[in-house]
C-alpha cells in the first residue's frame, strides 16, 4: 500500500502508459469465480456482511490449521501491519522494532509515528538476505518486536526455512516476531517457507497474509493475520475485524481462497513472466537477485531517478532503490505484453 506510493512521477504522457510494473500487483486477478461472487454480492449490498465474514474467517482458519480466534481479517494486510505497530508502540512506549534494511517499511514507519524506535539491520553482503544472526544479537530489553518480511520486498530474497524457523523458535521466546508473508505463494513451496507452524506451536508469532498478490485483489482490499488469540484481540483494538470489510470483497475472498485451479494458473503466469524477465535481464547484460515473489530486483548502471524517468518515457513504470552503494530497479511481474514493453524499453535505454 505504502509501497505503491510513487517516489517519482508515475504517470507518463496521456495514453502512453504501456505497463504499470511499480506496485507488485497481479494482473491475473480477481479470479473468474471472485468476479461472479462480486456480482452476486452486489445484489445483496443492502445487507451487513457479518455472516460472510464469519464464514471467511472459518475457512481461513481451517485451511491454515488454526482456531478461528487465531485469524484476524482486515481490508488489506497493510492495515494489520499498522494496527500491530500501534499495539506494540503503546504496549512498550519508546520500544525498538528491529527489521532488515531494506525491507517493506509500512509497519515500522507507523510505529515510529507512535513513538517507537526503529533499528535497521543491513541485509547480508553478497546475497542480500535477512541477517538473522545480527538481528538476534541486537535484541535487548528495549526491543518491542522483530519484523521479518519473507520473501523480502524489495529484494525478492527468501530466507532459508530451517534457519528461519530456528530463529523464530528462539526469538519468540523473548520477543514477539512479526512475519509478513505477502509474497509467500510465489516461493517454490509456501508451506515450507511459512512460519505459520511456529504459531501452531503456541509461539509469540504473528503471520500477515494478503489477497493482493497471488489472488490479484489489491484493489478489493483483503488480508489477515494469524497469531495467538489474546495478541489478536489486543491488536484488533487498533484495527482489523469484520467491520471494515465490504460484502463484495468478502464474497470474492470466499470464492477464490481455496480455488486451486486459479491459484495454480495465477502462479504459472507469474513464473512465466519471471523467467522471461530473467532472460531479458541476462540478454541486456544485467544481473538480478533470484526472486521468490512477483517482482525482481536488479542493479542498474545509472542513477535510480534517471532510470525511472527513462523507463517512464518508454511507457513503463518501475521503482528504484539505493542501498549497498548501488542503485537498483524493482520491476513487478505483469502480463506478457507488459513484460515485452519492459524489455523493449530496457533495450532502448540501456
Ligand atoms: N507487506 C508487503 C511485504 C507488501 O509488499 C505489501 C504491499 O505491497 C503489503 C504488506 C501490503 O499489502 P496489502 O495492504 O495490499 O495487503
Amino acid at each position: 500500500w505504502l509501497d505503491a506510493a510513487p517516489t517519482a512521477p508515475v504517470l507518463p504522457p496521456k495514453g502512453a502508459m504501456k505497463a504499470r510494473l511499480s506496485a507488485n500487483e497481479n494482473p491475473y486477478g480477481p479470479s473468474p469465480k471472485a468476479l461472479k461472487a462480486i456480482n452476486d454480492a452486489a445484489q445483496e449490498g443492502y445487507l451487513y456482511p457479518f455472516q460472510y465474514a464469519t464464514q471467511l474467517r472459518k475457512m481461513i482458519a481451517e485451511q491454515e490449521g488454526v482456531a478461528e480466534e487465531q485469524v484476524l481479517l482486515a481490508p488489506g494486510s497493510g492495515s494489520l501491519l499498522v494496527a500491530a505497530a500501534m499495539h506494540y508502540s503503546y504496549a512498550k512506549p519508546g520500544g525498538t522494532i528491529i527489521s532488515a534494511d531494506p525491507t517493506y517499511e509500512q509497519l515500522m514507519r507507523a510505529a515510529v509515528q507512535h513513538g517507537a524506535k526503529w533499528e535497521k539491520v543491513p541485509l547480508t553482503a553478497g546475497n542480500y538476505d535477512h541477517n538473522l544472526a545480527e538481528m538476534e544479537k541486537r535484541i535487548g530489553d528495549n526491543t518491542s518486536m522483530v519484523y521479518i518480511n519473507n520473501p523480502n520486498n524489495p529484494t525478492g530474497v527468501t530466507i532459508d526455512p530451517v534457519a528461519l524457523r530456528a530463529f523464530v523458535d528462539r526469538v519468540s521466546a523473548k520477543k514477539p516476531v512479526f512475519a509478513d508473508e505477502a509474497y509467500i505463494h510465489y516461493t517454490s513451496d509456501p508451506a515450507k517457507f511459512s512460519v505459520i507452524d511456529n504459531v501452531k506451536k503456541g509461539q509469540n508469532v504473528l503471520v500477515a497474509r494478503t489477497f493482493s498478490k497471488i489472488y490479484g485483489m489489491a484493489g478489493l482490499r483483503l488480508g489477515y493475520l494469524v497469531g495467538q488469540p489474546d495478541t489478536l484481540a489486543a491488536i484488533s483494538k487498533w484495527g482489523g475485524g469484520p467491520g471494515g470489510l465490504t460484502m463484495t470483497t468478502i464474497r470474492a475472498g470466499l470464492a477464490c481462497y481455496t480455488d486451486q485451479d486459479f491459484i495454480k494458473y495465477s502462479l504459472a503466469k507469474g513464473l512465466e513472466a519471471r523467467e522471461y524477465l530473467y532472460e531479458t535481464l541476462k540478454t541486456n547484460g544485467y544481473t538480478y537477485l533470484p526472486s521468490g515473489t512477483n517482482f525482481v530486483l536488479f542493479p542498474i548502471r545509472m542513477k535510480g531517478e534517471d532510470f525511472v524517468a527513462k523507463m517512464m518515457s518508454q511507457g513503463v513504470s518501475i521503482r528504484q532503490w539505493k542501498f549497498d552503494g548501488q542503485y537498483w530497479c524493482r520491476v513487478s511481474l505483469g502480463t506478457m505484453p507488459q513484460m515485452q514493453a519492459f524489455a523493449e524499453g530496457l533495450k532502448v535505454i540501456s
